[in-house]
């Protein structure tokens, strides 16, 4: 079974074919994806409107690459993000998906983004065991109870109650003139830094913060009134510490709550997922701290990590190997759709 993915919940544009191999094992036969991302840096944040119309460029130049590449005419089912993300943008991937499904005959699936956040790591690292994942990206913060991955549904352990991880990271690089994106030049300052010189707060990590959620908002102001107070009294900004300082409090709190939750619904594996991974601090702790907890630390590679096609194939390949039912052609996009929700019938 062939089975094509296609995402445009953000400001990627991504076509993605896999094979189902058997048994929760794929093989990746294309991953096409074109950005708008250049488009909104001079935005400071992605703008939907210049993202849809990206998209609408994008999607029949991506779509034929991607066939090129895996050298087949038509897949066997199309699946397509259906949610969350922004609608303009989601249109765009659905209204493609609707009309490449109706055209070649094929079934159509109506995917989960943050499931396929999940299930892309099964590409790179094999079948997934019971596990906690970690989605951190530029709109999202989860982590998430994946049990039987495309039988049974994911379950939110936790979420952010205000900003997301990636998010943070933008906004703070933006505070310290470094730019959009800014988790990558922030992660760049931070390296010449000393992360215990400025220690900032972690937020949500008192005894009475049962439920896995997080909260950023706070650590932002926190950097904020430190920059501004070094700014009043006419002293230098110390950048590097002050990258490091905040990038160890996003790190420390997103390994901590992660292994806590691990070790709370009884799994030894984690998974780490979305484009904030690529964080080197994030990674080294999870790596340290899962070693520490005897937690084996699944890390798909950074390609696959960000808002790709591949990943929406991948949750769509387990969901109809599972046994899924197509979803109706009628089927609308869900901005808001909620992770519990793999794939939308109708
Ligand atoms: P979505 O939230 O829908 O998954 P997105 O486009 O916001 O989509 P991604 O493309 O997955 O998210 O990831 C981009 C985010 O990851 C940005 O917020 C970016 O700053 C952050 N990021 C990328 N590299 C790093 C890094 N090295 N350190 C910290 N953050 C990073
Ligand atoms: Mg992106
Ligand atoms: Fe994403």
């Amino acid at each position: 079974m062939i089975v094509m993915g296609i995402e445009s919940s953000c400001d990627e544009t991504g076509v993605g074919i896999v094979r189902w191999v058997g048994d929760g094992t794929l093989e990746l036969l294309a991953d096409e994806v074109a950005s708008s991302v250049d488009e909104h840096a001079r935005f400071g944040g992605v703008v939907p409107e210049i993202a849809s119309r990206a998209h609408l460029e994008a999607i029949v130049p991506t779509m034929r690459r991607a066939l090129a590449a895996a050298g087949i005419a038509k897949p066997d089912a199309v699946c397509v993000t259906i949610g969350p993300g922004l609608a303009g943008a989601l249109l765009v991937g659905v209204a493609a998906a609707k009309a490449y499904a109706a055209a070649w005959d094929v079934p159509f699936y109506a995917i989960n983004h943050l499931g396929g956040h999940v299930a892309v790591d099964t590409i790179e690292h094999g079948p997934m065991p019971p596990c906690v994942a970690l989605l951190v990206s530029g709109g999202h913060t989860h982590l998430l109870h994946v049990e039987d991955l495309g039988r049974t549904p994911i379950v939110e352990l936790g979420t952010t109650v205000d900003d997301a991880a990636g998010e943070a990271f933008d906004k703070v690089a933006r505070l310290l003139g470094l730019g959009f994106p800014g988790g990558p030049a922030l992660d760049r300052a931070a390296q010449d830094g000393d992360r215990t010189a400025v220690v900032f707060p972690r937020g949500m990590t008192g005894p009475r913060d049962a439920r896995h959620d997080f909260s950023f908002s706070g650590l932002k102001t926190a950097v904020a009134r430190f920059v501004e107070a070094r700014e009043r009294a006419g002293e230098p900004v110390p950048l590097a510490d002050v990258a490091a300082g905040f990038q160890e409090s996003v790190a420390d709190v997103l390994t901590m709550k992660a292994v806590r939750a691990a070790q709370d619904v009884g799994v030894d594996t984690l998974v780490l997922g979305g484009g904030a991974t690529a964080n080197s601090r994030l990674r080294e702790l999870a790596e340290e701290r899962c070693a520490a907890a005897g937690i084996t630390l699944r890390v798909p590679r950074p390609r696959l990590c960000t808002d790709n096609g591949v990943m929406i194939a991948a949750l769509g390949a387990h969901l109809i190997a599972g046994g899924a039912q197509p979803s109706a052609l009628t089927v609308g996009t869900d901005p808001g759709l909620p992770v519990e929700i793999a794939q939308v019938p109708a």
